[in-house]
């Protein structure tokens, strides 16, 4: 089974005893009273264990970056040390010269592009963008922040479906058509939260599509571009390469960071782009701040080494992440199966596993959840303006939780969705 979220569920199929068994669980699950968060993808503390020689790093006398600067002081531009440049390239199909290393996250590059392009307007464009009448697209299910972002900038969010194996082309291509939509959030591998990849003739077709806009951005997003559950690690062309052999070379933004590999905001946050779109990133950056911090490059430099180490590094999250992704599918599966109230996603890598319940029934699960101590991310969240129109998206975030909880979290939160799936009457 892919990762993607198979159609629609079918009519559910409960007896009167199923509900009357179910109802008595659920109350005996509730004066247990549980507290457990499955809201964000948080790493939890053995994850972050794994980096915990970050906090003696570089250690005293160790500040001397490899052109010989001293990473105590002012020193260097923005776009930050050379060595950390080039030990995160590969993550993010660059070359060294095309990545800028920045502060502690991604989030807050995008707001800065944003912010920049919304000031000044972006290489291409012959006007900064506009609050009133710029759109931008976003895959549903999607990112909150990501959502959010385009909120706070008044940009207008025009939904476009997921497939299983990235966004409807058909449709982002059609719509990209529209010079009013500059630009549209991706997150290419393991998306969050359907954990799908995109398959590479998507990749291709975001790269090569015409767009009305001439200053039109592809902000991609890969915040899970070495976060693999499974030996067959997926991965993306890479963007930039396509970008430029189409004539589009300022076309993507690609972002990421280790949040979600060292210490979740406390880590590094990265860019990559076109020479033209790094030079209009350092000149607005430079005037916002002298330059990142670069001793906390140059301790990841010291912990990680080049890709081969960061591999390793992941390898290690991994134990720790796939047998949580694992308690996950086992309830789904041994609780939900056959019952048509739900599908899910199996995903090989990331952070989150999304389910699509019965229309109408997202937010009682998540009410119900909250009855047993259960805290979910509000349903809707993981859609524009906080809608789903179908109330009918979960996102499950595995990560935080220790596993014993997390297995006594999926059974109260499979009982929710048998309750909900099932109550009379149906939308
Ligand atoms: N992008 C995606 C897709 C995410 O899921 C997250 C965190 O959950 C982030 C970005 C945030 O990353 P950062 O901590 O680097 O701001």
């Amino acid at each position: 089974p892919g990762a993607g979220l198979a159609g629609a569920t079918q009519a559910p199929r409960a007896t009167a005893q199923d509900r009357r068994q179910w109802q008595e669980r659920f109350e005996a699950f509730r004066a247990r009273g549980l507290s457990i968060d499955m809201t964000r993808g948080k790493p939890c503390a053995e994850q972050l264990a794994l980096s915990d020689a970050l906090l003696d790093l570089p250690g005293r006398g160790d500040f001397l970056t490899e052109d010989g600067g001293d990473a105590r002081n002012y020193y260097g531009g923005p776009l930050g040390l050379p060595e950390a440049r080039r030990l995160f390239c590969t993550m993010l199909d660059a070359t060294p010269e095309q990545v800028a290393v920045g502060n502690n996250s991604s989030l807050a590059l995008m707001h800065d592009m944003l912010a920049f392009a919304v000031l000044h307007g972006v290489p291409g464009g012959a006007q900064p963008w506009s609050r009133e009448t710029d759109r931008f697209l976003c895959p549903v299910p999607g990112y909150d922040r990501h959502f959010a972002l385009c909120e706070a900038f008044g940009l207008e969010m025009v939904p476009v479906p997921m497939t299983g194996r990235g966004p409807d082309m058909d449709a982002v291509e059609a719509l990209a058509r529209d010079p009013r939509v500059k630009g549209m959030w991706c997150v290419p591998l393991y998306s969050n939260p359907t954990g799908e990849t995109y398959a590479p003739d998507v990749v291709e077709r975001l790269a090569r599509m015409q767009t009305g806009a001439p200053d039109f951005r592809l902000f991609w997003d890969k915040a899970y571009a070495v976060h693999h559950l499974t030996e067959q690690a997926e991965g993306v062309p890479s963007i930039l390469a396509l970008s430029a052999q189409a004539g589009h070379a300022d076309r993507p933004l690609v972002f990421g960071s280790t949040s979600k590999i060292t210490f979740a905001g406390a880590g590094l946050g990265l860019l990559a782009a076109s020479r033209a779109n790094l030079d209009w990133y350092a000149g607005h950056a430079g005037v916002r701040s002298i330059g990142p911090d670069k001793l906390n490059q140059l301790r990841h430099v010291r912990l990680l080494r080049d890709h081969a180490g960061l591999l390793v590094h992941m390898q290690a999250q991994r134990a720790i992440l796939a047998p949580k992704f694992a308690i996950v599918q086992s309830a789904l599966e041994r609780h939900l199966d056959g019952r048509g109230v739900a599908t899910w996603t199996r995903p090989r890598g990331g952070y989150f596993v999304s389910l699509q319940v019965r229309n109408g029934c997202a937010r009682r699960v998540v009410a119900l959840a909250r009855q047993l101590g259960i805290v979910l991310v509000p349903a809707g969240k993981t859609h524009p303006q906080g809608h789903d129109p179908r109330d009918s998206t979960l996102r499950l975030a595995p990560s935080f939780p220790d596993p014993a909880d997390l297995a006594t979290a999926m059974e109260g939160i499979c009982l929710g969705i048998l309750l909900a799936c099932t109550e009379e009457p149906l939308p």
